[in-house]
């Protein structure tokens, strides 16, 4: 793509609301604009326009074979996208939507195969975000987007990370703050009874499993490595996915044994004059001592975790470390979208502390 302008439009208050208009402007006319929402920053492009959609695979260096998410600001445009809203999808819609729960359903001919990449499916949520759904119902079209980074790079949770990212291949970069989640959305197939879950994010497993005990879990969710004979329901699942530019390792286990495991690791790779980053929680912070040591959140705040951890791979990265040892967390409520982001980061170094 050649390089363009970028122009960045900020809105914090509601009384901006108005300055999207030109945001929903450039949607409605195929181009590309960057916007905040509950869970991460999204590259947004007319949802039933191939060529807008084409350019967000374009500046993302996106694989084609991994569909995108339509956005959408009312229930009511869900009809317009699908053919059959499953009954058990149903009560769903109503506990979790606005918010980041994303459903998979079978698609109406209309939707380009771009959007989709070809599968008969479609993904689509309602965001949880004012500036989000205001720029949807401005453009008046449903809007296609994926997280507004490189592909492969961590996800933005700020309008200064997907500039670093995107600058000059974007129309427009709407400025609305830190987002709120930082995990991306859970994806739900309700395609299929029982529904399964194909990615953990902001809908926990456990807030699905009260609408669905029998909800079954895609292998890969746990961010496990996938066994050589694994075909993806979600293609995205195949692919390493936000990464920093260091090595990431994670070490799992009893908590004492992991601080442990960390500092012999830190050691180790300080003696081969490697920089080390930790990604460290606020009790066993202070036990690494001197080096790049980030606190993510206290051990029982998963959201303060999820919501920061895309942030800290990329001050990693602005830090200049070699190789970032992470402590893992138990993979129980959101703990398992935090996880799957962590172990995919470090292409599944993963290392079990106080084991044998
Ligand atoms: P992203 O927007 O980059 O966070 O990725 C969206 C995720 O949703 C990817 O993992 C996609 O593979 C997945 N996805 C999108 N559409 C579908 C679909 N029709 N069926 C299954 N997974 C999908
Ligand atoms: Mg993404």
């Amino acid at each position: 793509m050649s390089k363009q302008e970028t122009r960045v439009i900020s809105v914090s208050r509601r009384e901006d609301l108005p300055a999207l208009a030109e945001a929903a402007r450039v949607i409605r006319g195929g181009g590309l604009v960057a916007f905040p929402t509950e869970t991460v920053y999204g590259l947004g492009a007319n949802a039933l326009d191939p060529a807008a959609v084409g350019k967000i695979f374009v500046a993302k260096g996106r694989p084609g074979d991994n569909p995108l998410i339509v956005h959408i600001a009312r229930e009511g445009e869900l009809d317009r996208l699908v053919t059959r809203v499953p009954d058990r999808a149903r009560p769903l819609l109503a506990r979790f939507w606005p918010g980041p729960l994303t459903l998979i359903f079978p698609k109406q001919d209309h939707i380009p195969a771009e959007t989709t990449a070809g599968l008969p499916t479609v993904a689509v949520r309602m965001p949880a975000h004012p500036v989000a759904l205001a720029l949807i119902d401005m453009a008046g079209v449903p809007i296609a987007a994926p997280s507004a980074n490189l592909s492969g790079r961590p996800s933005p949770t700020t309008a200064q990370h997907v500039l670093a990212d995107l600058a000059g291949r974007v129309d427009i970069v709407i400025d609305g703050g830190r987002t709120d989640v930082g995990v991306e959305s859970t994806v739900l197939d309700v395609t299929v009874d029982p529904p399964v879950l194909l990615r953990p994010g902001g809908i926990t497993r456990e807030e699905l499993e009260e609408f669905l005990p029998d909800l079954q879990v895609d292998t890969g969710v746990g961010g496990l490595p996938p066994r050589e004979d694994f075909r993806p329901r979600s293609p995205g699942m195949k692919y390493t996915h936000y990464a920093p530019e260091a090595e990431v390792v994670v070490v799992e286990g009893p908590v004492e044994a992991v601080q442990e495991k960390i500092r012999d690791l830190a050691r180790f790779y300080r003696e081969q004059g490697l920089k080390v980053g930790i990604m460290a929680s606020r009790e066993t912070a202070a036990a690494y001592g001197e080096g790049e040591v980030l606190v993510v959140g206290g051990r029982d705040e998963l959201a303060s975790v999820a919501a920061n951890l895309f942030a800290s791979f990329r001050r990693f990265d602005a830090l200049g470390v070699d190789i970032i040892l992470a402590e893992g967390f138990e993979a129980v409520g959101l703990g398992l979208a935090i996880m799957n982001r962590l172990r995919k980061a470090a292409g599944y170094r993963i290392v079990k502390a106080g084991e044998g």
